[in-house]
């Protein structure tokens, strides 16, 4: 009986008639590949409300990072921090420019890179060779770190960066869903030396797929720019490098544009939905809701709960359950160390990581998620858990 109810997905957009008339508008005018004005203009609101003086759109989140750490020349023999805990794209991003990741775990509290590990780790494994930082054991330099921007919660960036700054490290945040945060009462983007948006469909706004790098270094933005455009240096199909064809269409950027108009009341919904779970269930034994740390603010990506108690069913069971009622759930991130292709990876211990990934059940906490269907949502998951 239960399966005859409506559907509730985990995270799907939220298009309207302001993507619509976007769209009409790309069909009118004839502008619906890589050159049109809501390109520019989505770049141009994406870095004004990242604290940035630029942004460069593409196709991809994944992309974003590729061109980020490519415009800063990494890539083969570079060692590159990165949490375990992160969607794979990030540690893909790093393979795609020819590094290699360097896997580290999470603090408990945000679920984003742990500064003292990553100071613990450099201290330890990492000394100064003729004037490049090195890693002992395998000899590569270590070239950058990307903290990941965990269910849109920024990681501890004034640590990070001092870090950062005393190793001579390239900082790439991948924020790929954290647009419209602070952090610590300012702006994401200056936090890093480029900050990188993925705009896929679950995403908190969404243009079909996209990414962005955001930045304020003129040199980075201009090389950001030109590799991920073919590297074209004048009409005359001349090319100064291997560029590659990361461009976004204006008819992304359209959806984009009109997405960025709600932005605000985006955010405060999926904000909504996740104090209404932690509401909920924050009472119950065994039951620990998302972390959120006193001194940042987070987009509220995802909602959901800790299964933290062993007697409590196990997340894909509690998923199968939901299933019966018709509402989608389900766990979060494989921790990257744990995937096929990074199971020889490089890595520090990861016991944060492991401890919290198979307890991790997400909820549906899409921007058009009625309160009625949340209440539905809540009922389903504390037969699911008794
Ligand atoms: C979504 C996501 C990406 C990848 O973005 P795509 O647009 O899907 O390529 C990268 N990192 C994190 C943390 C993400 O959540």
């Amino acid at each position: 009986m239960s399966r005859n109810l409506p559907a509730i997905p985990l995270a799907i957009p939220n298009i309207g008639a302001g993507e619509a008339k976007n769209l009409q508008a790309c069909v009118d005018t004839n502008f619906v590949s890589s050159v049109g004005p809501f390109v520019t203009e989505f770049e141009e609101r994406v870095a004004a409300l990242s604290g940035s003086s630029a942004g460069v759109a593409m196709g991809a989140g994944t992309q974003a990072l590729h061109m980020a750490l490519r415009a800063t020349d990494i890539g083969p023999g570079d060692l590159v921090i990165l949490p375990s805990f992160t969607f794979i794209a990030s540690a893909n991003a790093i393979s795609h420019s020819g590094a290699t990741p360097w896997l580290m775990d999470i603090d408990p509290a945000s679920w984003t890179l742990d500064p003292e590990t990553v100071r613990t780790a450099l201290k330890t494994h990492t000394e100064m060779r003729g004037g490049t930082l090195r890693h002992k054991a395998s000899g590569m330099r270590v070239a950058a770190m990307i903290p990941v921007y965990t269910l849109g919660t920024p990681a501890d960036m004034d640590a990070l960066g001092s870090i950062a700054s005393e190793y001579g490290l390239v900082i790439i945040a991948d924020a790929a869903a954290a647009i419209g945060v602070d952090y610590r009462g300012q702006p994401i983007g200056p936090k890093a030396h480029m900050t990188c948006y993925s705009f896929n469909g679950n995403k908190t706004i969404t243009c079909g797929g996209g990414g962005m790098v955001v930045g304020d270094d003129p040199m980075l933005m201009k090389r950001v720019r030109h590799l991920s455009t073919t590297a074209r240096v004048s009409p005359n199909y001349e090319h100064d490098m291997v560029g590659y064809n990361y461009r976004m269409t204006n008819v992304q950027a359209a959806i984009g544009c009109a997405q960025l108009d709600r932005l605000n009341d985006f955010l405060a919904v999926k904000r909504r939905i996740r104090a209404r779970y932690n509401d909920a269930f924050s009472g119950q034994t065994g039951v620990g809701v998302f972390p959120q740390p006193e001194d940042r603010e987070s987009a509220c990506w995802f909602s959901g709960l800790v299964l933290e108690d062993d007697a409590l069913p196990p997340v894909n069971d509690v998923c199968a359950r939901l299933k019966e009622h018709n509402i989608e759930a389900r766990p979060f991130w494989m921790p990257v160390h744990m995937q096929a292709p990074y199971a020889q990876a490089i890595r520090e211990a990861c016991p944060v990581t492991e401890g919290v990934w198979q307890r991790i059940l997400t909820l549906p906490c899409s921007t058009s998620l009625s309160p009625a269907d949340q209440e539905r949502v809540i009922a389903a998951v504390e037969a699911a858990l008794s």
